[in-house]
């Protein structure tokens, strides 16, 4: 059972726990030595995919035994207690060190659980360690982290994706079962699509952000990185709900998502067959401007990032699905698109600057050793603890808040927020679920775009906007594109309507088998066939 466990879902592994097929030590230490085996200080390492920033050995088997004595005792904690879960590592846990991935945290133990973790205890998850990330969240490749960069498992030449790269790596891997990554701009569905998972960003205010070091305060949202539907829907059941200490928290309740995790069951879990289809009578649009997007026609994609994405041949075959699930599916013209990264820039880039600076070498971190006075403090420090992709972003969000300019960008971002949310809005007042691509290529190699960070937020483009609109998406795998790599697409509904999305979701997993294809077997595929198999 232990080679084989770390092939199961969350759920599925939770049922195996309660069952006693298998202890929580157990299949936390088959996860731990696997990611164990992994992990590399040195990035430089081609044949490693580097997932975690740090492991947490011991406190993670302590933790499986005190649950687990929990468990044989009869308590019930949640479906998935005992699993382990891969955790961020810009969301603070009393266990090891959370950094950001930046220099200036090195070293940083948090005093406090994120609002998130205390509910994850709660509910008897285990935490394995520290994911890997794009420094501050400020990147879509996870190669802007001080602790180097992380190999997409698919194939290890190419990144995977960011933020949450490291989140995602690990579940596509298999060194963790399901993960909690954030999404300020896309750095949740972005790296799910390019790693071939369920990964969602839940509608604002559902979750709380105590405990998360701050990117974008009014964008910024945690939700889950997970093999399916099912299990991204319990891992969001337990982590949203009200928190007095995030002012934005305004969930008075956790998701339930009853339909999607006891299809064969009521509210009140008594059994009431059959299954309820989410998709009859919903109408779905499919916004047709978004594939010709100027800038992003396929002859420019592939100039820009090399091989565009085959994303709306595979959109048009889950309409197919959708349709005979008895969904009416039509496309639309959703306007302002090439006005969402720029938007999202100005207000990220503006809110990172007041959030980052506080990292002075006062308070957490690291310090520059020459710093002769209080003024070569902060100077050294913040020029020595801060990567490029980080400092670029301080000073753009700092001059669209100077006086001269605060009006002519800072200002205006803020109305053309207003008028995408309406736009989201409208569109969604005549669809149940907008249907669109989660970004414009599959994962590209290493080293591809980080040169070029106007061709990186361009890559955005597709998920900024419901960050500036709050609204919830999640990205699902779709099919297969350039070189044998995943393609997600993305459902985004009403705001707090995130269960119709997972329903939809799981319902979709459930006739088809893109999402039950692993990395693993991609890159079996790779040495036996020579190529990508598919
Ligand atoms: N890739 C986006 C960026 O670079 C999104 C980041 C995020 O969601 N944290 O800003």
């Amino acid at each position: 059972m232990n080679m084989e466990i770390r092939q199961y879902t969350a759920l599925e592994i939770g049922g195996l726990i309660r069952e006693k097929k298998i202890s929580s030590p157990e299949v936390t230490r088959a996860f731990l030595d696997a990611a164990k085996a992994d992990f590399v200080k040195a990035s430089d390492d081609e044949t490693k995919i580097n997932a975690y920033a740090s492991l947490n050995e011991e406190t993670a088997m302590a933790q499986a035994e005190a649950v687990q004595a929990r468990i044989d005792k009869g308590e019930f904690l949640s479906p998935v207690a005992g699993v382990p879960i891969a955790i961020k590592d810009n969301i603070c846990t009393t266990e090891g060190t959370t950094t950001a991935s930046s220099k200036i945290l090195t070293g940083f133990q948090a005093p406090y659980d994120a609002g998130v973790i205390e509910k994850l205890r709660a509910a008897g998850l285990v935490f394995l360690g520290k994911a890997n990330m794009d420094e501050f969240a400020m990147g879509g490749s996870t190669e802007t982290s001080y602790l180097g960069i992380t190999r997409n498992p698919w194939d290890l030449s190419r990144v995977p994706g960011g933020s949450s790269g490291g989140s995602a790596a690990a579940v596509a891997a298999e060194f963790a079962p399901f993960a909690l990554g954030s999404d300020t701009g896309g750095s949740i569905r972005q790296p799910a699509a390019f790693c071939n998972l369920t990964g969602m960003k839940p509608t604002y205010g559902s979750v709380s952000r105590y405990g998360l070091l701050a990117y974008g305060s009014s964008l910024d949202q945690i939700g889950p990185l997970a093999k399916d539907a099912k299990d991204a829907a319990v891992l969001l059941s337990i982590i949203s709900g009200k928190d007095e200490r995030d002012s934005t928290s305004v969930a008075e309740e956790p998701f339930r998502f009853c339909d999607v995790l006891y299809p064969e069951k009521g509210d009140d879990l008594s059994p009431v067959p059959p299954r309820r289809n989410p998709l009859a009578g919903k109408r779905i649009g499919i916004p047709s401007n978004y594939f010709e997007i100027p800038g992003l026609s396929s002859q420019e994609i592939a100039r820009v990032f090399g091989g565009g994405s085959t994303a709306y041949l595979h959109i048009c075959k889950a309409r197919q699905k959708f349709e005979e699930l008895g969904a009416t599916v039509e496309e639309f013209e959703l306007p302002l698109i090439q006005y969402a990264v720029p938007t999202y820039l100005i207000i990220a880039c503006a809110e990172a600057s007041s959030n980052l600076s506080r990292y002075d070498g006062v308070k957490y971190g690291y310090r520059s050793p020459d710093a002769k006075d209080i003024h070569d403090i902060y100077y050294k420090t913040r020029s020595e603890g801060f990567g490029t992709e980080v400092k670029r972003r301080i000073i753009l969000g700092s001059f669209v808040l100077s006086s001269g300019y605060f009006d002519a960008y800072y200002k205006k971002a803020l109305q053309v927020r207003g008028l995408i949310r309406e736009a989201f809005d409208k569109a969604l007042s005549a669809y149940d679920i907008i249907l669109a691509p989660v970004c414009p290529t599959v994962a590209y190699e290493i080293g591809g775009q980080i040169k070029d960070p106007l061709a990186m937020y361009l890559g955005d483009i597709y998920t900024t906007s419901v960050n500036l609109t709050g609204h919830p998406a999640v990205a699902v795998p779709c099919g297969f594109g350039e070189g044998g790599m995943p393609e997600g697409m993305q459902l985004i509904g009403r705001a707090w309507e995130d269960g119709l999305l997972l329903d939809v979701a799981a319902r979709y997993q459930e006739i088809t088998d893109v999402h039950k294809q692993r990395a693993a077997e991609s890159t079996a595929n790779q040495a036996t066939k020579g190529g990508a198999g598919r």
